[in-house]
Formats: C-alpha cells, sequence, structure tokens
C-alpha cells in the first residue's frame, strides 16, 4: 500500500484509487488529497454515482453495452436497429460513440468488452465472441438475418488477433466479415481517430 502521508485513511484512499485504470500513484495522491477540501454532500454525491454504477448498470442482452432500466441499451431498443442486417464489432462500449458521430453507420453493434490477448491471459473464451455467434444464428432463423459483420478493432496486435479469430468464427457461418480500411493508422485506437477518418475507414471497409 502506498504510504505517502503516513496517515492511514489518505493512504487508504490513495491505494483504492491507484487500482484504477490510467492513474499512476502520484495522480492517486492528488486525488486522495482533493477528496479533503470537498464538502459532505460532495463526498455524498460521489458514493452515490459509485454506488450506482455498481448496483443499476447491467449489459444490454443484445450487444453487450451498458443498459441501465431496461433490457436493451439505448441503440438495441429501436426494433429497426435491432433488425438492421449490419452489426458493428468493438472492444469497448466507448468505442460506440466515437463510430456513432461519424454519422455513417446506422446498424447495431456487438461489443466484444475485450479482445483476445495472450499475453495478458485473455482467451477467446473471456471475450464476447460465441455471444456474437449465438447472435449470428438466432437471427438466421428470422426474417432478418445478419448480412454483414464490420470489425472495427483496433489496429494493434490485439485487435488484428482478434479480427483474424473471428473471421474464421463468421466464415463457418457463413457471414460476410469487413473491417475498417486504412486510414486508421496501424498501432492506432479507435478512440483517437477523428470522426471523419473513422467515417472514411467506415465507408471504404474491406474483406477480412
Ligand atoms: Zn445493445
Amino acid at each position: 500500500m502506498s504510504n505517502f502521508l503516513k496517515v492511514p485513511s489518505l493512504d487508504r484512499l490513495s491505494h483504492e484509487l491507484s487500482k484504477l485504470p490510467g492513474i499512476g500513484a502520484k495522480t492517486a495522491e492528488r486525488l486522495a488529497l482533493s477528496f479533503i477540501k470537498k464538502s459532505y454532500d460532495e463526498v455524498e454525491l460521489f458514493r452515490e454515482a459509485l454506488q450506482d454504477v455498481k448496483t443499476l448498470v447491467k449489459e444490454c442482452t443484445n450487444c453487450f453495452s451498458y443498459t441501465e432500466e431496461s433490457e436493451f441499451c439505448s441503440y438495441c431498443s429501436q426494433d429497426q436497429r435491432r433488425q438492421h442486417p449490419f452489426v458493428c464489432v468493438v472492444k469497448s462500449p466507448t468505442d460506440i460513440g466515437k463510430i456513432e458521430s461519424s454519422g455513417v453507420f446506422s446498424g447495431t453493434y456487438h461489443v466484444l468488452q475485450g479482445c483476445i490477448a495472450p499475453l495478458d491471459g485473455v482467451g477467446p473464451e473471456d471475450i464476447k465472441l460465441q455471444e456474437l455467434v449465438q447472435r449470428v444464428r438466432k437471427r438466421k432463423v428470422t426474417d432478418y438475418p445478419i448480412k454483414e459483420i464490420i470489425v472495427a478493432l483496433d489496429a494493434d496486435l490485439e485487435g488484428e488477433t482478434t479480427a483474424l479469430y473471428l473471421k474464421e468464427l463468421l466464415e463457418e457461418e457463413g457471414v460476410s466479415a469487413t473491417r475498417l480500411a486504412h486510414g486508421v493508422p496501424m498501432g492506432s485506437y479507435i478512440d483517437y481517430v477523428d470522426q471523419r477518418t473513422l467515417g472514411k475507414a467506415l465507408e471504404n471497409r474491406i474483406k477480412i
């Protein structure tokens, strides 16, 4: 545990904060100190927000993004989107907002909740790949089958590995898979690509 002020409650808060993604020890210490200056009401609002995220948020049963009250997320709650022939596969729910802002995609999403990363011990069974196959199969027997899966994953090793794995899975299901065209630079993250580039990359997607 960090031990920066030798004040047990501050050190404990700082230790918990340092476990958050992207928060280093120094930032955690600064954040912990900032709580001392907050009013009780502000701290209470913070505590409530944390608790609500944990108790209210659940996965959308269709795309595995997040939702609160209903079974479906805001995108899947529209029938025409849920039944759209195109499904865009993303790593994280935050990628959805990015693709939406490009304005060129009106289909539905599937959130993998991660990518295959053997070095970190993340295998195909640890992400929502089988759930995608199940979705494809379920839709096959309806009036609105899935016609194309657009793979919109980061252009890094994990994204590439996952895209190839997906391609094989989808070939077995007889569904065509495309990926974003170049314009998304190698080694880059979807989250950091500007809207126009991402829009172009979607329009010019290529077969995997
Ligand atoms: Zn959804």
